[in-house]
């Protein structure tokens, strides 16, 4: 029996995007045979010819830019303006990855005698790359780019939910180097079995299964997973400038971004807080994703929107306040009445810090707010979660947001910033449960794409 990988629209779920055999364990095999094939001639070209390469896939994405971001609308519900802004990132990673590959590969190193020591870059091979939906361009380029200019090959297994995205920005790339292979959990589980380097996005369950199966047979894994990211909101801030952000941060596209805030804490503020941030939430646009003035639209599926009610709902039978949201709207289903996946934005307070909803990530339009007494409460509620990817810190005080920065447990700290936010030129990645083996993006990707050798050359006579 053919099992078929397919999405559809949350936005009108009738609406079925892409449908594709599924590769099981031998497609992969066979992809990564492959790949294996064409990576010594890939990695011995100079490194112009891999320039251009990455330089042409940079136009074929610019040139195909209103389609791209029609199909992320279709496919995955997002926003068109952040739809379109993520094809515009994507050109940019594939740009400046296309000029890194002029970068120094190695150094040189006084030798212990006479002769020469110098290191030396290496790609690893073959990168099995496994992705999310939610950045169905951004992310799978930002993993492809740089371990294609660093002389690997790649095979990408992307989220069933965001299949057509990822084989039509293959097409676009038209990379032998590059194959993509349609599947879910047994495909992507084949792919760490046999890649030379692993690169995970994902859920935190399903990254560990990723580490664990990496790290058995020796290979380099990263892995990047979820968030509970907490936006510190301290008394001297620009509130108004602050909760717009906030509500941004925790509503746009859903909450579906592992950098969401998910979590806003006070600092003896709390009743003005509160209602700025309420009144920026009522501000977003919730409804069709194709409508520039849209801000928040459907969440991935039925099982992902559920969970958003249902988190609300033991949240109230726990003895929060649902302060605003936490039902299915009417009036916003897409496909001729068939509803999507919508709820409205979300937020709760006077839950106890240890309440699965501060706590675990709900990938959805849910943010709890948090009184803490004091800054130093503020850091320690900031910092109690297994999490630690983002945090942001709104002040005026630039001694607190320097001292808030070296206090707060997360890859990305950001000052009057929201938490949701990435520039592809700096690392990327989180602390404690949210990420593992080393950063992304920017100038890291190179060590984890590539290998040092040491050489040492003595002289001959
Ligand atoms: P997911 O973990 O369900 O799936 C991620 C990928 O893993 C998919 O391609 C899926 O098919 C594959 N997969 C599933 N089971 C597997 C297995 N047993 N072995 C190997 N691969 C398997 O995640 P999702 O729902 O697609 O994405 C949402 C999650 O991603 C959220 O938790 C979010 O926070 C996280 N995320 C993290 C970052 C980051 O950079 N930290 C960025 C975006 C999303």
């Amino acid at each position: 029996m053919i099992n078929l990988i397919e999405s559809r629209s949350p936005h009108a779920p009738a609406d079925l995007v892409a449908s594709f055999p599924a590769a099981g364990e031998a497609g992969v095999q066979t992809a990564v045979r492959l790949a294996q094939a064409v990576q010594h001639d890939w990695s011995s070209r100079n490194a112009a010819a891999r320039a251009a390469a990455l330089a042409r896939a940079a136009d074929a994405v610019e040139g195909a830019a209103d389609e791209l971001a029609a199909l992320v609308v279709r496919e995955v519900g997002k926003p068109v303006t952040e739809a379109r802004g993520e094809v515009a990132r994507s050109v940019s990673i594939l740009r400046y990855y296309a000029q890194q590959v002029f970068d120094p590969a190695g150094a040189v190193h006084e030798p212990s005698g006479p002769g020469l020591s110098f290191t030396r870059r290496r790609p690893r091979g073959v990168a099995g790359l496994i992705t999310p939906w939610n950045f169905p361009l951004a992310i799978p380029l930002w993993k492809a780019a740089p371990a294609l200019a660093f002389g690997n090959t790649v095979v990408l297994k992307p989220a069933p939910q965001a299949l057509a995205c990822a084989l039509r920005l293959a097409e676009l790339v038209n990379l032998n180097e590059l194959q993509v292979v349609a599947g879910d959990a047994e495909e992507g589980a084949a792919l760490v079995k046999a890649a030379d380097v692993v690169s995970f996005t994902g859920s935190a369950s399903v990254g560990a299964l990723v580490r664990e199966a990496a790290v058995r047979r020796g290979v380099p894994v990263q892995t990047e997973m979820g968030g509970q990211n907490a936006a510190i909101v301290l008394p001297d801030a620009n509130l108004e400038a602050a909760a717009a952000q906030i509500a941004a941060a925790a509503m746009g596209f859903a909450g579906q971004k592992c950098t969401a805030t998910k979590r806003i804490i006070t600092v003896g503020n709390g009743d003005e807080v509160r209602e700025a941030v309420l009144a920026a939430v009522a501000r977003l646009g919730l409804g069709d994703p194709s409508d520039p003035g849209t801000a928040v639209g459907p969440l991935i599926d039925e099982a992902a929107r559920d969970r958003v009610v249902d988190a609300a709902a033991s949240a109230a039978g726990a003895g929060g306040r649902v302060l605003t949201g936490g039902r299915i709207p009417g009036g916003v289903a897409g496909d001729g009445g068939r509803a999507g996946w919508y709820v409205e934005p979300t937020v709760v307070d006077g839950l106890p810090a240890d309440h699965p909803l501060a706590c675990e990530e709900v990938f959805g339009p849910i943010c709890v707010i948090q009184d803490a007494t004091s800054v130093d409460d503020a850091v320690a509620l900031a910092n109690g979660v297994r999490q630690g990817l983002a945090s942001a810190v709104y002040t005026s005080d630039l001694d607190r947001a320097l001292d808030l920065s070296a206090r707060l447990d997360t890859g990305l700290v950001r000052v009057n910033a929201p938490t949701t936010g990435v520039d592809f030129y700096l690392p990327f990645g989180g602390e404690k449960d949210s990420s593992y083996g080393g950063r992304e993006q920017g100038k890291a990707a190179q060590d984890f794409y590539t290998s040092i050798r040491t050489v040492t050359i003595g002289p001959a006579g």
